[in-house]
């Protein structure tokens, strides 16, 4: 590995700080200690990597590091290689501004920084610093999927490193499987070193905030939003938190609203009407205006910076906001984040995005499977290493209890999300009907499994 020649940096222990930095991810139980931590300059510097890596006896384990955002392990490797795409971040934005590349270390915010600039928006993350790499190939819904469809609806192209070494791009007339396989089938299939995104007239003015209720209003909340949700329009969203905020740690109820195209603040108000002068009245409401998604996916950065960094996600779908549903849920979350303080950052999210768009594309069109559907995640956060299996069982139990109970309402089992999952789930569960054309796509382009961080893909010879 050390007479390896190419452009990009290789990190060891013994690298020091830039190795120790490297290894850093948004949760720290995502870090795990690799033996190499390659950081290609050029998509060239790749092959190479995986040439030495599965020529060895037996085989060194690779993984793929994009945003760093998951709360797996899966973009980090115990004594195996980590590639850490971390110098690939360049945005170019097409002369007729109706495109974006993308490689495949950049940030969201990476490209927001573009988009803001030049007035045109992209479907992308809520937040700056989740990864385009993971984020994309797990399908990525995002404030605009309501409008413009899911991140693997608006992509045009991808470049992308096989595992034999050769560099492809993928789009609907070249290695069409490929292309099919990597829109929500996650980091099986290759290492993905350029996006090519569609782009949108902007999305701003956009209103965001968050309106606060005490906890003892939860019933009241969930009686209002099956009525809500018959007015709500693509260009309004919100995400619902379950959290204990500083500094009295009461449970309360957060609606973190996101209203796209609003000029004044005015649809805003209009919209949220329900949640401020009916029943029940925020005792927190700070709603505003920004230009635009570069603005609005910085405005969690004050709270995260003070959550505890043990963080454990898992999140599953679920077919609507049954009140049933989100009460049993509530009472869970009540009672874990009470048994101890060193839990009580842990927080339960809700997004309530117009699925329709989403949804009016064949399930089998890509690898992401499809249907109306909302997605919810459960976040375990602790302050001590003591504490942090208790809330990755909190999270575990958590999804499990949704998914049950959302059959049970709805009559339909959506199974698992893969871009909140943790690994064991079964694939079956995850790309449901997708799966046996994804085992045969990874037989022609992954044979040998050198993808096998993540919801492993079993490939299937014809
Ligand atoms: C705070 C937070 C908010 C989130 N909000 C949303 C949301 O609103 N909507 C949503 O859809 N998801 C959301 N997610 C989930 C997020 O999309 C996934 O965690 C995603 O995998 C993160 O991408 P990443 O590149 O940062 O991850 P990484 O941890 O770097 O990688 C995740 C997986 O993708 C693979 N991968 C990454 N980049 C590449 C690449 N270029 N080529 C091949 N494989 C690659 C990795 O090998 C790994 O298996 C959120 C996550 C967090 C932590």
């Amino acid at each position: 590995m050390d007479n390896l020649k190419i452009q990009g940096t290789i990190l060891t222990p013994d690298s020091g700080e830039a190795y120790t930095a490297a290894l850093k991810r948004n949760s720290d139980l995502s870090s795990l200690p690799a033996k190499y931590v390659v950081q290609p300059a050029v998509y060239e510097d790749i092959p190479p990597v995986l040439a030495y890596a599965t020529s060895q006896t037996p085989p060194i384990e690779i993984a793929v590091k994009g945003g760093g955002a998951h709360s797996s392990t899966w973009a980090s490797s115990d004594g195996g290689i980590v590639i850490d795409l971390s110098k690939l971040n360049k945005v170019t934005l097409a002369e007729d501004k109706q495109s974006i590349t993308v490689q495949g270390g950049a940030y969201w915010g990476d490209v927001y920084e573009v988009t803001s600039k030049a007035k045109v928006d992209v479907v992308g993350s809520p937040l700056w610093f989740v990864g385009v790499g993971g984020f994309t190939l797990g399908g990525g819904f995002g404030p605009l999927t309501a409008e413009h469809g899911t991140a693997v609806d608006n992509l045009i192209s991808a470049t992308v490193v096989l595992a034999d070494g050769r560099i492809v791009r993928a789009s609907h007339n070249e290695e069409p499987d490929l292309f099919w396989a990597i829109r929500g089938g996650g980091g099986q299939f290759g290492v993905v070193v350029e996006f090519v995104f569609k782009t949108h007239p902007p999305a701003g003015p956009i209103s965001s905030g968050i309106l606060a209720f005490p906890g003892t209003e939860i019933d009241k909340i969930l009686a209002i939003i099956p009525e809500w949700k018959k007015t709500q329009t693509p260009r309004e969203r919100f995400t619902m938190n379950f959290s204990r905020p500083a500094p009295h740690f009461k449970p309360s109820i957060a609606i973190l609203p996101t209203v796209l195209h609003d000029a004044d603040g005015s649809r805003a108000q209009a919209v949220f009407a329900p949640f401020r002068d009916g029943e029940v009245k925020p005792v927190l409401d700070k709603v505003g205006t920004v230009p635009d998604m570069l603005a609005a996916s910085h405005a969690a950065d004050a709270s995260l910076a003070t959550a505890p960094r043990r963080l454990a996600i898992r999140g599953t779908m679920f077919s609507d906001f049954f009140p049933e549903l989100l009460k049993t849920v509530w009472d869970r979350w009540v009672a874990f984040t009470e048994t101890s303080e060193e839990v009580r950052g842990s927080a339960v999210l809700w997004d309530l995005t117009v699925p329709d768009k989403m949804a009016e594309v064949p399930s089998d069109a890509t690898a992401l499977k499809r249907m109306p559907y909302y997605w919810m995640a459960v976040q375990g956060r602790s302050t001590t290493d003591a504490s942090v299996q208790a809330c990755k069982d909190f999270t575990e139990s958590v999804v499990e209890l949704v998914r049950k109970k959302n059959a049970e309402l709805s009559g339909r089992d959506i199974g698992w999300f893969l871009n909140m999952c943790q690994g064991h789930e079964k694939p079956e569960d995850v790309f449901g009907d997708n799966y046996t054309r994804l085992r045969k796509v990874k037989a022609k382009y992954d044979p040998k499994k050198v993808w096998s961080k993540g919801i492993v893909i079993e490939p299937l010879v014809n």
